[in-house]
């Protein structure tokens, strides 16, 4: 049979080649009715099975704790409560007893319902919870079922997983695929924090995946691959193998300085939307953080979040954070990031924002208030115009109270704001480049693809030098947020042109630093000059 692709999304970075251990089907269905006689016994194996759970996260909890992992304690510890929520507890008897479901029938139905309730909550973070309640429930219902936990080792493919699932199979797991799920799930945050590969999203097509099956999952691509080509898993082994050796030796070289080798200096920060990540970065030797993506928690969002909702997020985060560049990126909701509630609306980042001032303000009040101890920055998404930073400064200058004003910068992502960059820089305190939009939209081409597309294009490239040389005239420095700064080919090309700042992904920090390092300054100048060079400049004009 020839190799197959199952795409979905990407939740946790990493490339994992094992066999294939289908959870879901490890949970028999029993689809009987149970006699009126015996529903008493059926409902104290359920209550049993919730029991059981409930200790076992309890232990998972302890353990994660005294590992020092207290996130993600915290996040498997909500798992026990849930078990003893007394509404799931009486769905759970009114099941069995009045419906004579059997107890496994009944825990997955009964959390479901729960799951359900949640996720119509107008809270995000409470929405997000209901994935955690169908795992409890599923789990319940393995117990019930007479399925112990056991150490399992390959890749794990399941319909959902909770975060006590994934941190228990993380030890002995190299990945997980999951049907369902959502990259800000908090199973994708203890997946990520752990450097699990994980891909979500996949559908249902993944359940018919064979237990044993050799797959690969690609978990940057968002890729599970069936019957893969001899190939693609021996080069799936020796990238798993890389990545491990290269991350022992990021947290071994993280407190040497990101320095080419004639001396120059760079500054590598991370690009985050959870603590975890964070943590991951600080360990890797991350200067801070150059891209915290705000918009993610709130893509289900039936209205602006509100300022506690963003403070309880953003107040953790940059607890973790003090003394570190902390750059909160503005609300970027619009194109393949729109929730239901701006379905229609026309436009994209700052753009919403400025037609809804009042969740501009909101914003900038919880970040302001939440970021006093770190070096905070505040970015702003989709610039188009030097007017929408003067009106974020004239907002943010309104919610201060009398705290230091954060540095304001903007990113370039856009043809628009590189051909505006000069009126631009002298509005902001710094740029950052959004490589992924940038040349998505120089080059017409989707976002999935645009990750890998070259920057080196010399359309892309001369709006970056543009960039750089307003930059450079109004005396403040210059991010490169967007994958090219990851990119082994493309960040020599980015340092040549004079970029102050590389922001990645929060597991290639220590990768970056350690390329920076054997990097030739000289080289890298003489080689964007080349670049930019032998493209013609009319060829660079097309499009853009
Ligand atoms: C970018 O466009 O390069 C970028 C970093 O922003 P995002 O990927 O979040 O749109
Ligand atoms: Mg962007």
């Amino acid at each position: 049979m020839g190799e197959r692709a199952l795409r979905g999304v990407s939740a946790a970075p990493g490339v994992a080649c094992g066999q294939a251990v289908v959870i879901d089907r490890a949970i028999a269905h029993v689809a009987t009715t149970i006699p009126a006689g015996d529903r008493s016994a059926e409902l104290a194996r359920a209550q049993n099975a919730l029991g059981a759970v409930a200790l076992e996260m309890e232990q998972i909890g302890s353990q994660l704790r005294e590992a020092g992992r207290n996130q993600e304690a915290d996040i498997v510890e909500t798992g026990v409560l849930m078990a003893g929520d007394p509404e799931l507890y009486s769905r759970v008897e009114s099941l069995v007893m009045k419906s004579g479901r059997p107890a496994a029938d009944a825990l997955r139905q009964a959390a479901d319902e729960s799951a359900h309730q949640l996720a119509q909550l107008r809270d995000p973070v409470l929405a997000e919870r209901a994935d955690d309640v169908r795992s409890l429930g599923r789990r319940a219902a393995a117990r019930a079922n007479g399925f112990e936990p056991g150490v399992i080792g390959g890749v794990i493919i399941a319909s959902t997983l909770g975060p006590a699932d994934v941190a228990e199979l993380a030890m002995n797991a190299k990945g997980v695929a999951l049907a369902g799920g959502g990259v800000t799930a908090h199973a994708a945050i203890v997946a990520r924090s752990l450097g699990v590969p994980m891909v979500v999203g996949l559908g249902r097509e993944v359940l018919e995946v064979g237990d044993g099956e050799e797959v690969v999952l690609d978990g940057d691509g968002g890729v599970l691959f069936r019957h893969p080509e001899d190939g693609r898993i021996a080069a799936a082994r020796v990238e798993a193998d890389r990545r491990q050796a290269a991350r022992r030796a990021a947290v071994a070289h993280r407190l040497e300085p990101a320095q080419t080798k004639d001396g120059h200096r760079l500054h590598v920060l991370a690009n985050a939307t959870s603590v975890a990540e964070v943590v991951e970065a600080l360990a890797q030797g991350a200067e801070g953080v150059g891209l915290l993506r705000t918009e993610l928690l709130y893509l289900d969002a039936r209205g602006w979040p509100t300022e506690a909702q963003q403070a309880s997020f953003l107040r953790l985060i940059l607890a973790s954070l003090a003394g570190h560049v902390a750059t909160v990126r503005l609300l970027d909701f619009g194109g393949d990031k729109t929730p239901p509630f701006l379905k229609g609306a026309e436009g994209r980042g700052i753009e919403l924002l400025l037609d809804s001032p009042d969740a501009l303000r909101t914003q900038l009040s919880a970040i302001v208030a939440a970021g006093a101890d770190t070096k905070l920055r505040i970015l702003i998404p989709m610039v188009t115009s030097p007017d929408q930073v003067r009106a974020v400064h004239e907002i943010l200058g309104g919610v201060l109270r009398g705290r230091p004003a954060p540095q304001v910068g903007a990113m370039i992502e856009t043809p628009e704001a590189a051909r505006r960059a000069g009126e631009i820089a002298d509005v902001c305190d710094f740029l950052s480049i959004g490589t992924n939009d940038l040349t998505q939209l120089v080059l017409g081409l989707d976002r999935e693809h645009s990750k890998s597309a070259p920057v080196t294009d010399a359309r892309v490239l001369r709006l970056i030098d543009a960039t750089m040389h307003a930059a450079r005239e109004a005396g403040i420095p210059v991010d490169v947020c967007g994958e090219a700064a990851s990119d082994e080919s493309a960040m020599p090309i980015l340092v040549g042109l004079g970029v102050d700042e590389l922001s990645v992904a929060a597991a290639r920090v220590g990768e970056v630093r350690m390329w920076v390092r054997g990097l030739d300054y000289a080289g890298c100048r003489d080689a964007s000059r080349k670049l930019l060079l032998d493209q013609p400049a009319d060829a660079a004009g097309k499009g853009v």
